[in-house]
This record gives C-alpha cells, structure tokens and sequence, in this order.
C-alpha cells in the first residue's frame, strides 16, 4: 500500500458548518476537500445507488458503510486520477466522513488522521434554525422537515459522536461552531499552523 494521504477532519452535528470551513480551506493551495455528503448528491438518482441514496437520507439514516466507503473512494481516486487533488502535495480535508468507528476502520489504510477539528454546538434548537435557513437556499429535502433534522441529529448522537473516543483527545480540537465563522476559521488555521510547522 503507498503512503495514506495526511487528512484533517471536520467533525460535528449537521449544521454545525463543516461544510462551510471545509470549501472555505479547500480553495487554499496545498488543501483538497471533500464533502462526503456532496458526493451522495452528485449521484444520478436514476442509478440504483442514486436511488439507495435517498431512500436511506429522505429518512435522516446513514448510507451503509460498505457503499459509502467504496463510493468515496472511487470518488478520491478520480479526482487524483484527473489531478484536482495531488497527495503528494494536498492535504485531505474531510467532512461527512467518516461517520461512525466502522467507516473509520474501512478507511484506516487510505488516511492518515493528523488532526480533528471538532465544531461544537450543544445548542440543537440552533442547529435546527441553521438547518431549515439552509432547506431554503440550497434546496436541501432532507433539511426542510423537523422530523427528519431529528432523525439525524439522533444518529449523530448515537453513530458519529463515539468517534470522538475513538480519535482521542489529543488528535481533537474542540472548536466553538456558534462563533463569528472568520474566528471558526481562525482557530482551525491556528492549529493547522501549528501542525505545519512541527512537519
Ligand atoms: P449533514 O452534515 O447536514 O448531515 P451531509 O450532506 O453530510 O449532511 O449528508 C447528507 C446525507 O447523506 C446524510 O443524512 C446521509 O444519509 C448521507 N451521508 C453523507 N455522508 C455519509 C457517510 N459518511 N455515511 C453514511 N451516510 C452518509
């Protein structure tokens, strides 16, 4: 197996603004993201796994493992292949995934984990605000129905917040997400400076 690529995680409930700091880095030289959650959407949903797509996230579920994992790396691969993304140079930079300790397992031979930056807001009745705004302007169904938000905070909850534990204090930066998103994007630039230098 060749070198794992060198990958920061953005890490946090739905709505927390992963995606947001994500783009935001990944237009720096140097960085290439990736929104796994992106990828689901850019499928044909006239494809059976377009169709396996919004069956399980119209219900506010995770994808299964194997299908996402193996769709994000085929994903990985292209944009490598077409040179979007060049790990010889490129930091990963991940949001969305993984999702839960099994997907982090399937993915522990590709990424080398150097840091997660954990957004945190224990405010839910924000996150659900923040969440039907974004219904509105980018068109999201899963996001325009409480009911549904609930389902995948719920999952969030009890599927992706283990990775905390699993990741370990000091791989983690616990990162205020209810703050200004310049001084969100400070901290995270803080400790990737910090990162940089000691490499
Ligand atoms: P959010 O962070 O707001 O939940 P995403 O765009 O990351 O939104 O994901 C939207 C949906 O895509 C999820 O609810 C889920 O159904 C599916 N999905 C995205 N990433 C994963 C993943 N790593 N594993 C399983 N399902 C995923």
């Amino acid at each position: 197996m060749s070198k794992r690529y060198p990958t920061y995680l953005f890490f946090g409930a739905p709505g927390s603004g992963k995606g947001t700091q994500g783009v935001t880095l990944g237009t720096l030289p140097g960085f290439f993201h990736c929104a796994c959650g992106d990828v689901f959407r850019r499928l044909d949903t006239r494809t059976e796994l377009g169709q396996r797509f919004l069956e399980y996230s119209s219900k506010g579920e995770l994808v299964p493992d194997e299908i996402t994992i193996q769709l994000w790396r085929e994903s990985i691969q292209a944009a490598e292949a077409n040179g979007r993304f060049k790990p010889d140079v490129d930091y990963l930079l991940l949001d969305g995934i993984p999702r839960n300790i099994a997907q982090a397992r399937l993915m522990e031979d590709i990424i080398e984990v150097r840091h997660v930056f954990h957004l945190s807001c224990p405010d839910r009745e924000k996150i659900v605000a923040r969440l039907k705004k974004r219904a509105l302007k980018d068109n999201r169904l899963d996001d325009a129905n409480e009911e549904v938000i609930r389902r995948r905070l719920l999952a969030y909850e009890n599927e992706s917040k283990p990775l905390l534990e699993h990741y370990g204090p000091a791989l983690i930066t616990d990162i205020d997400a209810t703050q200004f998103p310049v001084k969100v994007m400070k901290d995270i630039l803080d400790r990737v400076v910090e990162d940089r230098k000691e490499s």
